[in-house]
């Protein structure tokens, strides 16, 4: 009996000092406890009414209804009931132009807007791919960034003024490694429009760069508009693709196409291949959304982010009536309604939709478009909540980690990246504008030292 009462003295002691263990080391790594917002965890789960987020070395430690979380004695505690929050959001296709100062401000505008994870997707100089992996490591004033360098085209082709133009598969692998040397995250080919002789990357050469991408521990990704091509691609081994294989650039841009549905074969190949593809809504609509909206260009903030010409354009009365009122605007807006039912149709078949916007382009305002980008997804009849998964989990979900950190969900270890909202988005997809903060890694962004 005295044996046994030992036992269990001892039982339970050993009891009290693992409980007092771990309680330390909660206490330990716990910094910040956000208390009361509803939560939107992006993974698709019913938003936590009433939650409570713990914030320490940058990582969420601990994230749940507000009953089921305790708040280690002394930790910093913020009141956000009434609040919204979601993760940070993840745009998987931007472009930034001219110089290094640009491309530096461009990153800051995203981080404003909440955009906490971008990919630049082919435009990249040496010197931008500097910057690009500067953002990656870490800079507390810029979004965490990864690059695919210069893509890949074909002389004559689309974007071929950059110079990754190989004619033989192995100058392909060549310029492949010269891009991985570099420390990029990705390659980018261009396999869209044809050249004066009719061609666009040859498939021996895409082949290749496919290949050559993998060895090397880089990501292959197309830009395509023919479902051929995407055809082709998954077979030497793509599974990331951009923009639609419905028609949008180049000639015939802006006319709805006969057949735009994909075919099973392609759904079938995407889905065993476990294919991601991210569209780009916003660089087809914002060509006549700022003429149908102008008062939008009443938003101080919109405007300093917006690229200066493309500004002064849809500032500009007769190049707005130019637009909504030439011959053919009911057809590029049927077009364009082609390509969100294309986005659906993949949706439903199971396909990842990531979210990207070919912000940096001209009419794509950086951080800003991010935002509009997810109202074309509930426009193409997503529901708020599958578009920010699109926008957060599942374009994280397409990104390698950050050494051990992961990123894109507010769930126990990851970054913690996240935005708190003013309004609640599941309600109107446009609130995720109604920004009140921004943590990146942990860290409150001071917003309004970004803006240029
Ligand atoms: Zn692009």
């Amino acid at each position: 009996m005295k044996s046994l009462n030992r036992l269990c003295l001892c039982v339970f002691i050993c009891l009290i000092i693992s409980c007092s263990d771990s309680a330390v080391s909660v206490n330990e790594n716990v910094d910040l406890a956000l208390v009361g917002p509803r939560l939107i965890d992006g993974t698709g789960n019913d938003p936590i009414q009433d939650s409570v987020l713990l914030i320490g070395q940058g990582t969420i430690q601990a994230v749940g209804p507000r009953q089921s979380i305790e708040i280690p004695e002394g930790t910093e505690t913020i009141n956000l009931s009434g609040k919204t929050i979601i993760p940070g959001l993840v745009d998987l296709h931007a472009h930034y132009g001219g110089p290094v100062t640009a491309s530096e401000q461009a990153l800051k505008n995203q981080l404003y807007y909440g955009v906490t994870t971008t990919r630049s997707i082919g435009s990249d100089t040496p010197d931008k791919v500097s910057l690009m992996l500067e953002a990656h490591a870490g800079r507390p004033d810029l979004p965490r960034a990864f690059t695919a360098g210069l893509g890949f085209s074909y002389p004559g082709g689309f974007n071929s003024s950059f110079p990754n133009t190989p004619t033989t598969p192995e100058e392909a692998r060549e310029n492949v490694r010269e891009q991985a040397a570099l420390g990029v995250h990705f390659t980018k080919m261009w396999v869209n429009e044809v050249n004066e002789a009719g061609l666009k990357i040859p498939a021996e050469i895409r082949s290749a760069i496919i290949d050559e991408s993998i060895r090397n521990g880089l990501i292959p990704v197309a830009h395509i508009d023919e479902e051929a091509d995407g055809i082709q691609l998954l077979e030497a081994g793509m599974n990331e693709f951009l923009h639609s294989t419905v028609l949008t650039f180049g000639p015939g841009a802006g006319t709805p196409v006969d057949n735009p549905a994909p075919s099973q074969r392609f759904l079938d190949l995407c889905l065993q291949n476990d294919c991601a593809f991210t569209p780009t809504l916003s660089i087809i609509q914002n060509n006549w959304h700022f003429a149908e909206n102008p008062e939008l260009l009443d938003d101080e903030i919109l405007r300093s982010v917006f690229n200066a010409n493309a500004l002064d354009r849809y500032s500009d009365p007769e190049v707005r009536a130019s637009i909504i009122e030439a011959d053919n605007f009911q057809e590029r807006k049927a077009a364009f309604r082609q390509v969100q039912d294309f986005v659906k149709t993949l949706f439903d078949a199971g396909i990842k939709v990531p979210l990207g916007t070919d912000s940096g382009t001209p009419s794509v305002p950086m951080g800003w478009g991010t935002h509009h980008e997810l109202e074309l997804y509930v426009e193409a009849g997503l529901t708020p909540m599958e578009a920010i998964m699109a926008a957060t989990s599942i374009g994280a979900s397409r990104l390698p980690p950050v050494g051990a950190v992961e990123f894109g969900t507010l769930t126990k270890g990851m970054s913690a990246d996240l935005l708190v909202l003013d309004a609640n988005p599941l309600i109107n997809i446009r609130n995720t504008l109604q920004i009140d903060q921004v943590m990146l890694r942990g860290s409150w962004v001071n917003r309004e030292s970004l803006l240029p």
